[in-house]
C-alpha cells in the first residue's frame, strides 16, 4: 500500500484504504466498552473490571483459606472415604423390604477450581462439585448397557454419579487422610475461575 502510495498519492486504492482506516479509528474511539459501558476502551483495558475483580479475588482467598482448614480437620482429600445418604443400596438387593445402608464412597479428585465462595450451588453431584467420588461396592451399578465412549468416559473419571440427582445430602467422612496440598496459587485465587466468573458479568451488577 505505501509503494503505491509513493508511486501514486491520488490512485483509488490509496484513497479506499485510507477512508476504511479512518472508519475503523472512529468506530474503535465510539466503541463502549462491554463491562461498564463507557467509551474510549474495552474489557481488557477496563479500570472497573479490574478492580472489581480484585475485589472478588480477595474474598475468594480468605475463603480458600477457611475451606482449606476445614479440609484439614476433617482429612479431605484424595483417598478419604466418605458417605451420606445420597448413596443408598438394601443390604440384600433381591429383597426390597431389606434394610438400606449408605454405600462408602472414596473420593478420586478434588475440584480446586470449584473451591470458590459464589458457588452456591454445591450438591457433590453436578459440574460444581468440590470432589469426585466413586463408590467402594456395588461398582456396576450404574453402569448402562448402551454404555457410549462419553459415559465410558464419565465412569472412568467417576463423574457419572453428578448425573442421577441435584439434592443436597451431607457427606460424612468415614475415614480420613492428610488433605492434599492445593495446586500453586490456588489460595491468592487468581486466575481461570474469576475470569470465568466475570466473563458475562457487568459494571452495574458490582463487585461479587
Ligand atoms: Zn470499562
Amino acid at each position: 500500500m505505501e509503494r503505491l502510495r509513493a508511486q501514486d498519492p491520488n490512485d483509488w486504492r490509496v484513497a479506499t484504504y485510507d477512508a476504511k482506516k479512518a472508519k475503523r479509528t472512529r468506530t474503535g474511539k465510539n466503541r463502549k466498552c462491554s463491562y461498564c459501558d463507557e467509551k474510549g476502551h474495552n474489557r481488557a483495558t477496563c479500570s472497573y473490571l479490574k478492580e472489581h475483580m480484585s475485589t472478588t479475588q480477595g474474598k475468594n482467598a480468605i475463603f480458600r483459606a477457611a475451606i482449606y482448614k476445614r479440609f484439614q480437620a476433617l482429612g479431605i482429600g484424595v483417598g478419604t472415604i466418605i458417605s451420606s445418604d445420597r448413596n443408598m443400596q438394601r443390604v440384600d438387593p433381591d429383597d426390597y423390604e431389606s434394610e438400606r445402608y449408605r454405600v462408602p464412597q472414596v473420593i478420586t479428585q478434588i475440584c480446586w477450581d470449584n473451591i470458590n465462595f459464589w458457588n452456591k450451588t454445591y450438591t457433590y453431584f453436578d459440574k460444581n462439585a468440590p470432589y469426585l467420588t466413586k463408590p467402594l461396592t456395588k461398582i456396576d451399578v450404574k453402569y448402562s448397557s448402551d454404555a457410549d465412549e462419553t459415559s465410558a468416559a464419565q465412569y472412568e473419571d467417576g463423574s457419572h454419579w453428578r448425573y442421577d440427582d441435584r439434592y443436597t445430602f451431607f457427606a460424612e467422612v468415614e475415614s480420613p487422610v492428610t488433605a492434599d496440598a492445593p495446586p500453586a496459587k490456588w489460595f491468592d485465587s487468581v486466575g481461570r475461575a474469576i475470569k470465568a466468573l466475570y466473563k458475562k458479568r457487568t459494571k452495574w451488577e458490582g463487585a461479587l
